[in-house]
């Protein structure tokens, strides 16, 4: 496989979609997003690094205090992205925790 040939097979042309982002509001949506992907990777890292699945030098650099962070991370940057993407977190959440009672109720009936 020649990955030039297959970097030029899968280029967007000018025509194609492309990801323009046009006001302030969608840029920090897109920042938002990549940074709690970011986050959402470190947490991975530790809960790999608790299971004792990571490469070892991982495993000696890792203090397990770090996940509590990385939790927080995680939370805290999913409220930064909903402000962003102007989300009501508070009605997203409690709607959710209706469907998903709602959900349990119709199963054991
Ligand atoms: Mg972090």
């Amino acid at each position: 496989m020649n990955l030039k040939n297959l970097q030029e097979k899968v280029k967007l042309s000018d025509k194609a979609t492309r990801y323009h982002l046009y006001t302030p509001q969608e840029k920090e949506i897109l920042t938002m997003t990549v940074k709690l992907n970011e986050e959402v990777g470190e947490l991975c890292n530790d809960i790999l690094s608790i299971l004792r699945v990571q490469r070892k030098a991982k495993l000696e650099k890792f203090d397990k205090r770090h996940v509590y962070q990385e939790f927080a991370d995680v939370i805290l940057t999913t409220l930064q992205l909903a402000s962003s993407a102007k989300v009501d977190i508070e009605r997203a959440v409690e709607d959710k925790i209706k469907r998903i009672e709602q959900r349990k109720k119709n199963k054991s009936e």
